[in-house]
């Protein structure tokens, strides 16, 4: 079966959205990497509702901020110059 694939290249990324998915709010932020990290630095929350985006206790320190941070590092002219990370998404097949 073919498919359609959306490639997104880590290069090309410049922004990011977080969708809160506590209940009863969805608030969509939409923010640059760099404004992600300091956003979530010291409060991983919603900053609509105010609700947690994971159980900080199953985690040592903040997996937001180390993802936002690796976005960041991979993005970095010393990285960008030898390596671009692709994301692939397959869309569904129209009939
Ligand atoms: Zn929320």
């Amino acid at each position: 079966m073919s498919r359609n694939l959306l490639i997104l290249l880590l290069s090309e990324l410049k922004t990011l959205r977080f969708v809160c998915k506590n209940q009863g709010c969805g608030a969509v932020s939409e923010v640059s990497p760099a404004q992600a990290s300091s956003m979530f630095y010291t409060s991983p929350k919603c900053v609509a509702c105010a609700n947690m985006f994971y159980v900080q206790e199953a985690f040592k320190g903040n997996p937001i901020v180390d993802f936002i941070k690796a976005i960041k590092d991979m993005q970095s002219p010393d990285v960008a110059k030898h390596l671009d990370i692709e994301f692939v998404v397959a869309e569904p097949v129209k009939k």
